[in-house]
């Protein structure tokens, strides 16, 4: 079979650092703000000349982090409660063969500054460090088609879950308002789409959890229908 080798011309600065509590598809936190940093012979202005007139773009990635865990041809959809299984093509699971990744993502910006290029985007569901394969502009009179369906996964996820935080937390929220205004928001955002793992959500009691976002820590805990943000800290 004939192989190819592939290049990543940059690579996704994100607040996701770890996969845990990503969103499963992008645009579903807008909060979620990240950097795209080009590199070597792909760190030169030319490349995105004319991109800043498109309002959304493609990001082909790899899923570095998966990628050397292997496939299979039948995989068990979060969103069927990981109880039926789909094959691998049937849906957007990680561990596929190529390990190649899809996202259309808001272009916020094009930055260069000391001979750095970079692009700010909105939206994503991408680890950090994430290597990007290709970027494409995004173009609405092809790429949208309201007529589609999606079997299984024809609706945006929604969650019954109400989320609040503790004085702790909304008072470390407040102290971040200059680097990161919508901290608040966004951890909100990423609580509501309910990131436990399938099994745990018919389990009931409560359930504590931790996650990272940027360099910080947030510890919360689930009961019933109410997440509750009990502490932020630094790393
Ligand atoms: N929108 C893309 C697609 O359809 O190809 C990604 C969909 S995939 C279901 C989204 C999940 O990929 C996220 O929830 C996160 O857990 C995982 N993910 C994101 N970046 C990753 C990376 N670099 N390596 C491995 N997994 C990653």
């Amino acid at each position: 079979m004939e192989t190819y080798q592939i290049s990543p011309l940059g690579t996704i600065r994100s607040p996701y650092k770890q996969k845990f509590a990503i969103p499963r598809q992008p645009r579903l936190i807008p909060e979620a703000r990240a950097q795209l940093e080009f590199s070597g012979e792909f760190n030169r202005e030319e490349f995105v000349r004319g991109l800043a007139d498109f309002s959304h773009i493609w990001l082909l990635f790899r899923f570095h982090e998966t990628a050397d865990k292997g496939w299979s041809p039948l995989v068990r959809p979060p969103r069927l409660g990981g109880n039926e299984k789909k094959g691998v093509f049937a849906t957007r699971a990680t561990f596929r063969p190529n390990a190649i990744g899809m996202s259309a993502v808001k272009l916020e910006d094009i930055c260069y500054k000391n001979g750095k290029l970079w692009l700010e985007l909105s939206g994503i569901d991408l680890l950090d460090g994430t290597p990007i394969l290709d970027v494409k502009p995004y173009l609405p009179y092809s790429d949208s088609l309201p007529d589609a369906t999606a079997g299984f996964a024809d609706t945006r996820p929604e969650t019954e879950l109400e989320v609040c935080f503790s004085e702790q937390a909304i008072a470390f929220c407040m102290k971040q308002q200059n680097k990161h205004p919508d901290l608040y928001q966004f951890i909100a955002k990423v609580l509501k789409q309910d990131p436990r793992p399938a099994y745990k959500k018919s389990k009931g009691g409560v359930q504590n959890y931790g996650m990272c976002l940027y360099d910080f820590n947030i510890k919360w805990k689930i009961e019933n229908n109410l997440n509750t943000v009990l502490e932020i800290s630094h790393q």
